[in-house]
């Protein structure tokens, strides 16, 4: 399982999907999970794996975008101007490596860039650059070189650019996008494991489109899937760095993974809370249970679709993301796959009724 989650967050991570334009992390899903079900899309992209199998539709689903870029103009002399697709922080944004994929699928590097600040005046330099303020330097010299011999368009996507890393302590890795390839990479393996078993329940492996810009993706996922549970695998962020409390941490690198009860999108369902979290210790896999003061995930969006559905949201907490350089514990990732095979296993008519069963 660890040599296949490898090679699976190596890919995935390293795949290019930023909001609205996510066919490289599609590809691999459908590629991987092409021999456990029948694969289908709905109308936004969202790719459904419908594992089969009588009883409730529970879903395992995961958003299969990253925060990204798209090309907003190119000015006269050749360099891109942009819009961000999904949360960006301006510190995590300048002097780092990005790649516009064009139309006709060429990858064109380039470099996030502003005023130097040697010509900027001294306050300035002291002050966060905004975002409308940089550009990126793709090495062209005119606006017809970048869009003629190079082939870049408007609204072209832009990923950041990071190589997935070992880092010095054995099980830690460093790479961007953990959110959410640690939850792409999750459905599958789930759905690997599980696909074939006989289960009580009919599972659905999902991954969702434009989850950064807003839950987007989730809404029509659960419309053409009608999923009866979801369990949402992300890739949250991590406190347990300089500045917070750690024994309070709530989603330390190496505690297991996170079982989110409450964010600003969604309160969990509270039976499937505790279903979690009792089949976790049943099956003795390290968890940590959060709750949270802001955020949100795809939850946000499947527990108020169709007619309410119940949702629980695992995590591998993940340091610094939304940046290049986001850093897992491997362990934490493995303890979810585990988790969402459990819950698959165990999700029969008896207890997805259970949870809502409020008469
Ligand atoms: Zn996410």
């Amino acid at each position: 399982m660890k040599d296949k989650a490898l090679s699976l967050l190596k890919e995935l991570t390293e795949a290019h999907g930023v909001p609205g334009n996510e066919g490289e992390v599609r590809e691999i899903f459908a590629r991987e999970l092409a021999g456990t079900g029948e694969l289908s899309c709905d109308g936004n992209g969202s790719v459904i794996c419908d594992a089969g199998g009588d009883g409730p539709r529970v879903m395992i689903a995961g958003h299969m975008d990253e925060v990204g870029f798209l090309v907003q103009n190119i000015t006269v002399d050749g360099f891109l101007q942009f819009v961000t697709v999904g949360g960006w922080w301006p510190h995590s944004l300048l002097s780092q490596r990005v790649e516009v994929k064009t139309r006709a699928g060429r990858k064109i590097v380039g470099v996030v860039a502003s005023m130097p600040p040697h010509f900027l005046p001294p306050a300035q330099r002291k002050q966060v650059m905004e975002v409308d303020q940089m550009f990126i330097d793709v090495g062209a010299s005119s606006r017809q070189e970048a869009m003629e011999d190079f082939g870049i368009s408007l609204g072209d996507p832009i990923a950041p650019v990071s190589e997935f890393t070992p880092m010095a302590k054995e099980d830690t890795y460093m790479a961007k996008a953990f959110d959410n390839r640690v939850g792409m990479a999750g459905a599958i393996q789930a759905g690997l494991l599980v696909g074939k078993e006989a289960r009580g329940n009919q599972l659905l492996l999902a991954g969702t489109v434009q989850e950064e810009m807003g839950l987007r993706g989730a809404r029509s996922a659960a419309n053409f899937a009608k999923p009866d549970a979801v369990v949402v695998l992300e890739g949250p962020p991590a406190d347990d760095t300089p500045g917070f409390v750690r024994v309070d941490s709530q989603g330390r690198l190496g505690g297991g993974v996170q079982i989110r009860l409450f964010d600003s999108s969604a309160i969990g369902n509270p039976e499937f809370a505790h279903f979690a979290i009792d089949t976790a210790k049943a099956e003795g896999i390290p968890h940590q249970v959060t709750v949270r003061r802001s955020g949100g995930t795809d939850a946000g969006a499947f527990h108020i679709a169709n007619e309410g559905i119940p949702c629980v949201v695992l995590g591998v907490p993940a340091r610094y993301i939304h940046s290049h350089n986001a850093v897992i514990d491997l362990n934490d990732y493995l303890h979810m796959v585990s988790l969402s095979a459990a819950l698959a296993r165990r999700l029969n008519a008896e207890a997805v009724d259970g949870l809502t069963r409020y008469l």
